[in-house]
């Protein structure tokens, strides 16, 4: 036999019933989205290397150790997409879809990043995303925090969650915010890494990203940024505060929340799961009104989050697995019964559009068969053999509940598969 081939680390196969999670979890937070009006965007996998080196700045995660960038056949270096906000903004631009009418729109996909893979750390991993353009007010920042607080309450893992918000302010301010900082840790320089030395230099706010264990304690007496907030950005945040006090949302201010992109500004948030550890954050957004105007448009307000669904998946382990739900197994027993069977079968299906229906192929015996209408999961078996075929009929035997079976004339099964599935 010859050597088996194996997918790639940290990339996955997602396999029933994780499948079938992971599909239900899509569908609701794409039903919350359509609920606040968002349209769908779909966008490349693939990008200019460019479009990211230049929206999320160089001295990022992602950006120094984390993209999958290679060559095309014409030389040009290309990146796998680590994120979508970049590639939101490009398109949006490219498509002419901004500076009239504000717009709001969602994504969803594959992303990819070259990470040490562990539990809701992949190097392929899914991201839900809204994006906004054209609104510059702390209510836009509201209404897409409620909006996740409606996804996570709509699927049931709200009071596993937690909120925190902050404040970037302006360029101006975070200049200001920033030579306090480089003082701050310059007197701990000696409890600092050979990367977070080289960021003191660079970036010193990534410090506060870090997710080095021994620096808790220090990044957490660090000087916060509310107190070099200019007055706009004090005024815009409070904004955002009243109006989540107004809707009943709790959250904590967090001075030391920066988000690991250069491109955010004003309002920055995360929703955790404080249980999940370094793994904790499972939506991150904020306001970038510099982004437009740094991929070659004019200045134009944007703030939008990305969804982590695998971290989402960890939570939802055990739920109900929509996905496993079978209505019906059609058993076909003996030769004749096939064509009959798969007209039958079509009818069913195009009467009963809900209806999931799994038809017996490969024959087998009477018992193979209810062995694998079992093993479906499927509620009932449908049975079509030589006295059903010669009388127009069809026997029903209910798989989960104790029942006698029981024998349905062919004409009028959909009626009676309505009121028994009620579909
Ligand atoms: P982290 O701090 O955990 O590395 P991040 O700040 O790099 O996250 P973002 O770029 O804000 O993450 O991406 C938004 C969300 O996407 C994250 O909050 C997380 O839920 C999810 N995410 C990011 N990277 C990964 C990954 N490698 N595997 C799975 N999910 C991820
Ligand atoms: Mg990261």
């Amino acid at each position: 036999m010859s050597k088996r081939i194996q997918s790639i680390r940290g990339m996955h196969d997602v396999i029933p019933p994780a499948s079938g999670v992971l599909r239900s979890l899509e569908q609701t937070l794409q039903a919350v989205l359509q609920q606040y009006g968002y349209q769908e965007i779909r966008l490349p996998v693939l990008e200019h290397t460019e479009l990211f080196r230049r929206s999320l700045g160089t001295v990022t995660d992602i950006v120094e150790k984390e993209m999958y960038t290679f060559e095309d056949r014409n030389g040009d270096s290309l990146t796998l997409r680590p994120e979508g906000t970049a590639s939101c903004v490009r398109a949006a631009l490219q498509q002419g879809m901004l500076y009239g009418q504000p717009a709001r729109l969602w994504y969803g996909g594959p992303f990819f990043r070259h990470e040490r893979p562990q539990k809701g750390r992949y190097r392929q991993f899914h991201q839900c995303g809204a994006e906004t353009f054209g609104l510059a007010g702390p209510d836009i920042d509201a209404e897409l925090i409620i909006m996740c607080w409606h996804m996570w309450q709509r699927l049931a893992i709200l009071p596993s969650t937690s909120l925190q918000i902050n404040s970037l302010g302006t360029l101006q301010a975070r200049q200001h915010y920033r030579a306090a900082l480089v003082e701050y840790f310059r007197q701990h320089e000696q409890q600092l890494d050979g990367l977070e030395k080289q960021r003191l230099q660079a970036n010193p706010m990534r410090i506060l990203d870090s997710k080095n264990p021994e620096l808790t304690e220090i990044i957490s007496d660090a000087p916060g940024l509310t107190e070099y907030l200019d007055p706009e950005s004090a005024e815009h945040f409070e904004g955002l505060q009243e109006l989540l006090d107004a809707a009943g949302i709790d959250y904590d201010i967090n001075p030391h929340l920066v988000r690991g992109l250069d491109y955010y500004s004003k309002t920055v948030f995360e929703w955790t799961v404080p249980e999940q550890g370094s793994q904790a954050t499972i939506c991150a957004g904020g306001r970038y009104d510099g982004l437009v105007e740094q991929l070659g448009g004019k200045p134009y307000p944007a703030a939008g989050f990305a969804v982590g669904l695998e971290r989402i998946m960890v939570l939802l382990e055990g739920a109900r697995t929509p996905g496993m739900e079978i209505d019906a197994y059609l058993v076909l027993v003996g030769e004749q019964a096939v064509p009959v069977g798969m007209q039958l079968a079509s009818r069913l299906r195009d009467q009963l559009p809900s209806l999931s229906m799994v038809v017996n192929c490969g024959g087998g015996s009477i018992k193979t068969q209810m062995k694998r209408a079992d093993k479906s999961n499927a509620k009932l078996a449908i049975i079509l053999a030589e006295d059903e075929i010669r009388d127009d009929t069809v026997g029903i035997k209910f798989l989960r509940e104790e029942r006698e079976q029981e024998s349905v004339p062919q004409e009028n099964l959909v009626s009676y598969l309505n009121a028994y599935l009620g579909t």
